[in-house]
């Protein structure tokens, strides 16, 4: 694995650096959690890449990828999370997009990459139901097959961002009769059709971000059906794998303890900086130590991909020392801030009247504190990965 920079590299960086500059929307700077965001505002990043020719970096070149280097795709990563852009929504980029363009066949590549790619199509994932999260693999959403389409009934739950969503790649059982794992169907339903309802969920930060799918009688054509029936399993897991080293998050992680320094150099204790308290630089350093030995192994994981090993149960190391670090990060911000941390800032614009106490840096820390209780939660939670590396990392 060879990351140092060639002279190349840093050209790479610098022309990353500027386009990032010149095209990233200013308006979009100050936003923190996608829950207060619309739709067309977590889409604008997206248009712009696509546009630009980079939403996939990460895809093979024959269907949009930029056939990056695994170092340029290090410098891409590290260059967003300099210039906190938002993350992009990962669910047709990094999840149902690899799905379709490995276990699909030519007329769903065809179908459904090219909104992928363009953000036209809205992707959201119906796994989990009010009984199989953790054990998904006991789902009861039931798709039954009738001539040329399914009928399926059946009630997905913590569907993130379903209001806005076009398009589900979902979970469904196929037939009741096998062993869980083998009678489980990935089928493509488009949200517009009958017999689908979508019901918010408010989580503690406030935010519209999760959902209830309901779903009776909706008629699902046959050739929306990935790979073949009752072997959705495969599929799923292979899903799952990209879920997780996904939400590792290293590099805006390193840009967040960045942010966190310098509002601990700002807030003071007895008339000195906080950083400068030995129990408060002590737990920034412990988190930098854990976060530089996540990177190390993040980078192993990408130098692997390169050569065609996609992420196995190591994924599952990359979840939980990934979340565990985004969350200790929101703790010591809120911390850092003090009482200021308890002031709920409103969304959207303010009034005329209304104005925000403390500093800007201490806006918003709550809200992400509480936003971040999700990441050891959601992906498949922290303590199955626990499970998953136990059996298949250290085969116990
Ligand atoms: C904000 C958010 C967004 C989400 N978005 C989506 C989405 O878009 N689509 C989707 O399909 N799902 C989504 N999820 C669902 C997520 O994947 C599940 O919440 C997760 O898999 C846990 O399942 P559960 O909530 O049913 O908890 P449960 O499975 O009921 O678990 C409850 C607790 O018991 C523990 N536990 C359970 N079994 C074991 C075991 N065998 N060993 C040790 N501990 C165990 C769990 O770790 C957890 O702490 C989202 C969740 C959240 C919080």
């Amino acid at each position: 694995m060879d990351m140092s920079f060639s002279p190349e590299d840093l050209a790479f960086r610098d022309e990353v650096r500027s386009f990032i500059a010149e095209n990233y929307p200013k308006d979009l700077k100050s936003r923190r959690t996608r829950g207060e965001m619309t739709k067309e505002e977590i889409l604008t990043w997206h248009r712009i890449l696509y546009k630009k020719g980079w939403i996939v970096p990460h895809w093979p070149v024959e269907y949009g990828g930029t056939g990056w280097t695994t170092t340029q795709r290090y410098i891409w990563n590290e260059e967003n999370a300099r210039a906190e852009t938002q993350a992009l929504l990962p669910f047709g980029l990094a999840m149902v997009g690899p799905v379709i363009f490995n276990y699909g066949n030519e007329e769903q590549k065809k179908r459904f990459l090219p909104g992928i790619l363009s953000g036209d199509d809205w992707w959201c994932q119906g796994y989990s139901e009010p009984g199989a999260g953790s054990d998904l693999a006991g789902l009861k959403t039931r798709a039954v097959r009738e001539g040329d389409h399914y009928v399926v009934n059946g009630h997905k739950i913590w569907t993130t961002l379903a209001q806005y969503a076009d398009w589900m790649f979902c979970l469904v059982r196929t037939d009741p009769n096998s062993k869980p794992q083998e009678s489980i169907s990935f089928l493509l339903i488009d949200m517009k059709t009958p017999g689908i309802t979508v019901r918010p969920i408010i989580t503690m930060d406030g935010a519209h971000e999760v959902n209830e799918v309901f779903l009776e009688d909706v008629k699902v054509p046959a050739e929306n059906l990935i790979g073949e029936e009752n072997k959705g399993w495969t599929y799923a897991k292979f899903l799952l794998g990209n879920e997780r080293s996904g939400i590792a998050g290293v590099s805006r992680s390193k840009k967040a303890i960045e942010r966190l320094k310098s509002i601990a150099t700002a807030e003071l204790v007895d008339g000195a900086p906080l950083i400068k308290t030995d129990e408060f630089s002590r737990k920034v350093a412990e988190l930098e130590i854990d976060l530089t030995a996540l990177e190390v192994t993040e980078l192993r994981t990408l130098a692997a991909e390169s050569k065609g090993r996609g992420p196995g149960p190591e994924a599952s190391i990359l979840k939980i020392k990934g979340t565990e670090i985004q969350q200790r990060i929101t703790e010591l911000t809120l911390e850092a801030v003090g009482n200021y941390g308890h002031v709920n800032v409103p969304t959207g614009e303010l009034t005329g009247n209304e104005f925000i106490a403390g500093p800007d840096y201490s806006n918003g820390s709550a809200q992400n504190y509480f936003n971040m209780r999700k990441t050891s939660i959601y992906g498949g939670s922290n303590e199955i990965q626990h499970n998953i590396i136990a059996k298949m990392v250290l085969g116990l």
